[in-house]
C-alpha cells in the first residue's frame, strides 16, 4: 500500500509511531498527483514544486498535505476564485481556516478548481477549464468545490477544504465518493473566503472518513474575532470517541420529498441507510417541510444572486487583478474589465441580482425572499422539535457526463433542492458515502439542528461503520 492511500488518522498514527516520515507522505502524494493530474485537472495552482516545510513540527497535522479551494485566500499565493477577473491576485493575508490548519502543521500542495466565484454545481464554470471525476473521467466531479472533492477522492491529499453556499461541499463529496461536512453557519470563520452569498457561505472539510472530518473540524472550528458571525462560546468538542450510539434518536424522512423521483441507486441507498439506522436503534419518523419543498429553490437563488451582485461590485479593475490601461474613461474601463473578466454564469447572476434588488422591485423579490427564508428556518426549528436528524438525498441523480448541458437552465438549479435549504436555515449537513453503483459513488445527507455538528459526525461514524469508507478512485488510470 502506498502512503497516499492512507486516510488521515492512519497517517497521523504512522507518523507518531515513526513508521514513515512527513517527507515520505509528501513524496507519495506528489507522485500520485503527477500520475493523475493530466486526467483529473483538479489544480489551478500547484505549490508542491519543492517540499513545503511545516510551520509546527509538533502540531496535530504536522507535515500533512492538503489543498484549498481557490476562493480561500492564501498569503502571497495566487487566489483566483476560478475567474479571469482576479488575474494573478496574491492576497496579502491568509483565510483564518487555512491559518488554523497551517498553525497545526499542515502543508499546502496547491489551490484547486471550482466553479467561478462558487456559482455552479459541475466545476465546469471555471475560467481554467473543467475538472474530471476521478471515478469516471467522462463525468463531472460536482461543484462548486469539485477540485477539492476530486483531490481527496484521487488520493492527492487526505483532506481538503471547500466552501458551501447551497451544496458546494456536499454535492461534489457525493459525486466523488468522499465525506464532506457543511458546518453550521458561524462554526468556521469565513474570514478570507471570497464572498459569494455572505449569509449562506460556509467553509468546511472533505476527507475519506468521518473520523478524519472530526480531526479537521477540531482544528478549524474555533472562534475568530475577524468574523463577527463566528461563534463566541467555548470550542465545540470534535474529539473522537470509540463508542457512540444513535439508539433512541429520531431520524426523519421529509414527507414532501417522498414523491420526488430519484435515480435508482440513490433510492436504494436511502432504503439501506434507513435499515441500518433502525438496526442501530434509531426511530424513523416523518417531518413535513412544505415551504422548503415548494419555495426553497426560488428563495435561495433570489438571495444568492442578490448577495452575489453586491459582493462582486468590488471587481472593477481598480483594486484587484485584471485591468485595462487604455480605456477612455472610468465607465469604459469598468465595462471592459467586467465584460471580459467574468464568465457568462457570473454575469447572468449579477444581472439577475441587480434586477431583484432594484428599488422598484426589491420588496417584491429580495425582501419577499428574506421573509420566505424566515419561514424556512422556522419550519426546520419546528421539525427539529420532532426529530434529531433528517435523512435525505444530496442530489436526485448521479453525476452527469461532462459537457452534457440541459437546455432548461432552471433544471440545473432545481437539482440543488436537497442541499440549499440547509444553507438558508444555517444548519449543518453531512454528505456521507454509502457505496458504489458500478464505478460511481453514491452519497446521502444527514442534517442536524444548528450547532449539532459534533453529534452529526458521531451519527456519521455509525453509518460509516456499516457502509464502509470509499476506496481511492482510479484517477482515470484505466
Ligand atoms: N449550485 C449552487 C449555486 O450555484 C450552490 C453553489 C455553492 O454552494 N457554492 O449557487
Amino acid at each position: 500500500m502506498e502512503l497516499y492511500e492512507l486516510n488521515l488518522h492512519f497517517l497521523l498514527e504512522g507518523l507518531k509511531a515513526k513508521k514513515f516520515s512527513a517527507s515520505e507522505i509528501f513524496q507519495s502524494c506528489k507522485r500520485r498527483i503527477d500520475e493523475c493530474e493530466g486526467n483529473i485537472h483538479a489544480f489551478i495552482t500547484r505549490t508542491d514544486d519543492k517540499e513545503p516545510q511545516t510551520e509546527n513540527a509538533d502540531g496535530i497535522l504536522a507535515g500533512i498535505p492538503t489543498v484549498l479551494k481557490d476562493n480561500l485566500c492564501t498569503k502571497g499565493i495566487r487566489t483566483t476564485a476560478a475567474s479571469k477577473i482576479l488575474g494573478n491576485w496574491r492576497p496579502p493575508y491568509d483565510a483564518t481556516a487555512w491559518k488554523y490548519l497551517r498553525e497545526a502543521g499542515a502543508v499546502l500542495m496547491g489551490k484547486v478548481n471550482m466553479d467561478e466565484f462558487a456559482m455552479g454545481n459541475t466545476c465546469g464554470n471555471s475560467a481554467f477549464g473543467p475538472t474530471y471525476n476521478p471515478n469516471d473521467i467522462t463525468r463531472v466531479p460536482g461543484g462548486s468545490s469539485g477540485g477539492s472533492a476530486a483531490a481527496v477522492s484521487a488520493g492527492y491529499v487526505p483532506f481538503a477544504l471547500g466552501s458551501d453556499t447551497g451544496g458546494s461541499i456536499r454535492q461534489p463529496a457525493s459525486f466523488c465518493g468522499v465525506q464532506g461536512l457543511k458546518p453550521t453557519y458561524g462554526m468556521v470563520s469565513r474570514y478570507g473566503l471570497i464572498s459569494y452569498g455572505s449569509s449562506l457561505d460556509q467553509i468546511g472539510p472533505f476527507a475519506r472518513t468521518v473520523r478524519d472530518l472530526q480531526i479537521i473540524m477540531s482544528v478549524i472550528a474555533k472562534h475568530d474575532p475577524m468574523d463577527s458571525s463566528c461563534f463566541r462560546e467555548k470550542n465545540p468538542d470534535f474529539s473522537h470517541k470509540d463508542k457512540v450510539s444513535i439508539k433512541g434518536k429520531r431520524v426523519a424522512l421529509v414527507k414532501e420529498f417522498q414523491d420526488f423521483t430519484l435515480d435508482a441507486p440513490i433510492a436504494d441507498a436511502m432504503t439501506r441507510t434507513r435499515k441500518i439506522l433502525e438496526d442501530e436503534g434509531a426511530i424513523i419518523v416523518e417531518v413535513s417541510l412544505p415551504v422548503v419543498a415548494r419555495y426553497a429553490v426560488a428563495c435561495y437563488y433570489a438571495l444568492a444572486m442578490s448577495e452575489a451582485h453586491t459582493n462582486l461590485e468590488r471587481y472593477d479593475g481598480v483594486r484587484y487583478g485584471y485591468t485595462v490601461t487604455d480605456a477612455s474613461g472610468v465607465k469604459e474601463m469598468f465595462e471592459r474589465v467586467r465584460s471580459y473578466g467574468f464568465g457568462s454564469e457570473v454575469k447572468s447572476r449579477i444581472i439577475a441580482g441587480t434586477c431583484l434588488t432594484e428599488p422598484s422591485r426589491c420588496d417584491e423579490y429580495y425582501v419577499a425572499a428574506t421573509k420566505v427564508r424566515t419561514l424556512i428556518a422556522q419550519e426546520f426549528t419546528r421539525a427539529f422539535g420532532e426529530t434529531d436528524f433528517i435523512l435525505q438525498p444530496v442530489t436526485p441523480s448521479l453525476p452527469s457526463k461532462i459537457g452534457e448541458v440541459d437546455d432548461d437552465e432552471m433544471k440545473g438549479y432545481e437539482t440543488d433542492l436537497y442541499t440549499l435549504p440547509v444553507n438558508l436555515a444555517g444548519l449543518p449537513g453531512l454528505s456521507f458515502f454509502t457505496g458504489y453503483a458500478g464505478n460511481l459513488p453514491v452519497g446521502l445527507q444527514l442534517i442536524g439542528p444548528r450547532w449539532s455538528d459534533p453529534e452529526l459526525l458521531n451519527a456519521g461514524l455509525i453509518l460509516e461503520a456499516h457502509l464502509g469508507t470509499p476506496k481511492i478512485a482510479n484517477g482515470g488510470k484505466n
